[in-house]
């Protein structure tokens, strides 16, 4: 028989339902979800292993829609220290990386490392020499050489623009990433760092290859260009207008929201000096802008831009912007999954998905910090982190 692994728990929430079911068990087979049902339903003779959370909650896997595998903001100064060397990144990553998924996260996207060190990590992860989340990523961040993007690698011109587009598919990238403003507004407005020609080269050039591609963009007439244009994902958006959430709406451009580097002071505090006072002098705005665009019902991913192990932290944020505890846990598991191009695969509790679940304690739908209390994470069919395991599943887990 193949390995059929029984998962239990009081309580169940699929990643689609209002609410939670109770009593709930998961049979696995192998790496995918065979059924989900109440407990009494499944046969004993149908697995071979049972894992009891009982007292616990099961959930999807969680989903870091924008990331960095190498990047670390509890480092003083981080954003430099994004030009250490390429084995140092590369160690960090898959530190963070572990980290990120021992906080339940089973799936990152990343948007951009030095290198393709994000292709490497992917494999590494994919060939099980590391442990961490499966994860789709952008290879070279492609930025105007007068542009902002630390991790970004600057690439002028239409031609230019092409043929780091055509590297990034030769080295294995799963999407494209460019820059098109700043992050913060300053005394004007939001230049485009990208002309409009730089824009539509870049997503007709993604586009015909199959690629989708990503902006780090806040606003200005770049944001305006790219809607126009079909970026895929937006991602940021901090100075986004009343008119161009209006455009969002009806576009089908989808939105990633990372509140953490603007929010989050651990964070702020280790930026470069010259940019701290600015982040804060616009907290207040662009607060007033993620509300907006949480009060206009636009559906919207999460991510940490880099924080590992955080990513409960962007729940809670979005919840304090005024979005339901619903769609701030749908934002890091069903949308998160369409983000990335893997809605058939993963982000919701149902037969014929990856079996990527974690337990928490607690309600995340009554209480969303109960997402910081991550007591046992699944990917795809395997038990990777279960700080309180017992002797009778030591044989399902990774033997490092
Ligand atoms: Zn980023």
């Amino acid at each position: 028989m193949a390995e059929r692994i029984l998962v239990k728990a009081s309580f169940i929430w699929d990643g689609v339902s209002k609410d939670l079911r109770h009593n709930g068990a998961i049979l696995i087979e192998d790496t995918k979800i065979k059924t989900v049902g109440s407990y009494g339903e499944i046969n004993p003779s149908d697995y071979n292993h049972v894992l009891d959370f009982s007292g616990l909650t099961l959930m999807p896997g969680l989903i870091d829609s924008h990331t960095h595998h190498s990047m670390d903001p509890t480092l003083e100064n981080y954003l430099d220290r994004m030009s250490d060397s390429i084995p140092e990144l590369t160690l960090r990553a898959a530190a963070m990386m572990r980290k990120d998924l021992q906080a339940g996260v089973t799936t990152c996207r990343t948007l951009g490392d030095k290198e393709y060190l994000d292709i490497a990590c992917r494999e590494a992860v994919n060939k099980n020499l590391i442990l961490g989340p499966r994860s789709i990523v952008a290879g070279k961040g492609i930025r105007a050489a007068n542009g902002h993007g630390f991790v970004g690698y600057p690439f002028d011109g239409k031609e230019e623009i092409r043929k780091a587009i055509h590297e990034n598919l030769a080295a294995g990238a799963d999407f494209i990433k460019i820059y098109i403003s700043g992050t913060l507004k300053g005394d004007g407005d939001l230049p485009s760092y990208l002309t409009r020609e730089e824009i539509a080269t870049a997503i007709r050039t993604s586009h015909e290859a199959g690629l989708k591609v990503a902006s780090h963009c806040v606003g200005g007439i770049g944001l305006d260009w790219a809607l126009e244009l079909g970026l895929d994902t937006l991602e940021h958006a901090y100075h986004i207008s009343d008119a161009q959430i209006e455009k969002l709406a009806v576009s089908t451009t989808k939105l990633v929201l990372t509140p953490s580097p603007i929010l989050n002071d651990k964070i702020v505090y280790h930026y470069p000096k010259h940019l701290i006072q600015g982040h804060f002098n616009e907290r207040d705005e662009i607060c007033g802008r993620m509300r907006a665009l949480i009060g206009a019902n636009i559906p919207f991913a999460l991510g940490t831009d880099g924080m590992h192990g955080e990513l409960a932290k962007e729940a809670e944020y979005v919840v304090e912007l005024g979005a339901s505890n619903f769609s701030a846990l749908q934002a890091l598991t069903v949308y998160g999954a369409s983000v990335c191009g893997m809605e058939n695969e993963t982000g919701t509790l149902e037969a014929g998905k990856y079996a990527d679940i974690i337990a928490v304690e607690g309600n995340p739908l009554e209480k969303i910090q109960a997402l910081k209390k991550v007591k046992a994470v699944v990917k795809q069919g395997r038990l990777v982190h279960y700080p309180n395991s017992q002797s009778n599943i030591k044989e399902l887990k990774y033997s490092f």
